[in-house]
């Protein structure tokens, strides 16, 4: 599978991306949640850089491992445990499988355990369980994993804090897809 360079390089691009967006994530959780998404997210991140700079892994699952601890230490709120659970699950299957679909789908697997959450009721699984079915079909794009993400602005929450605002909640994207399209569109940019 990945090898701890790739998976590196994935992880730093993402990291890029949060750091850049992190006011837009927090503008987007202030609108149907409580606003902390972003530093949320940039806090995860920052501790997530320092360990894998330390760190010298032998493995693309080392890395995420490592990633993983730091994000679910660091990110706090629904996200962290939800991050930290998709990246740890991730590593375990990497060591398995030699096919990148079934990583996604055991990180999947493993968010939906912790929050309980299905397909359309506005989170991150939204966006994490379309990039699966794609990826297991051969062809995930960023313009697939941007659909995804824009799916949600016209679902109702139901999980989460979003769900506090019931119909008010459509209309807006929600937060945690953004910031996990982030992740599998940092994935297809290092063309892995
Ligand atoms: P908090 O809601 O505690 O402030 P964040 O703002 O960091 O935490 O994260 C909110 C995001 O977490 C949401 O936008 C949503 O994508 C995700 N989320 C919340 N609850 C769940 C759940 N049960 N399953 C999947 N994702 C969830
Ligand atoms: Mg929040
Ligand atoms: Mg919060």
């Amino acid at each position: 599978m990945l090898t701890a360079e790739q998976t590196n390089r994935w992880l730093e691009r993402f990291a890029e991306k949060i750091e850049a967006n992190k006011d837009y994530l927090s503008e987007l959780d202030g609108i149907i949640g409580d606003g902390d998404h972003g530093n949320n997210m940039a806090r995860g991140i920052e501790e997530m850089r320092k360990k894998l700079q330390a760190a010298d892994p032998a493995s693309g699952s080392e890395v995420l491992k490592n990633a993983s601890a730091a994000l679910l230490s660091k990110i706090g709120g629904a996200a962290g445990p939800l991050y930290g659970t998709a990246l740890l699950e991730m590593s375990k299957q990497m060591t398995e499988a030699d096919d990148l679909s079934a990583v996604v789908k055991a990180g999947l697997d493993g968010v939906q355990k912790r929050g309980k959450a299905e397909e359309g009721e506005k989170t991150m699984i939204d966006v994490f369980a379309p990039v699966y079915r794609e990826l297991e079909s051969g062809n995930l794009t960023v313009e697939a994993v941007e659909a995804a993400v824009e799916s949600t602005r016209e679902l109702k929450a139901t999980k989460g804090r979003a769900s506090y605002l019931g119909e008010r909640s459509i209309g807006e994207l929600d937060p945690g897809a953004v910031s996990i399209g982030y992740l599998f569109i940092s994935l297809i940019e290092e063309g892995l």
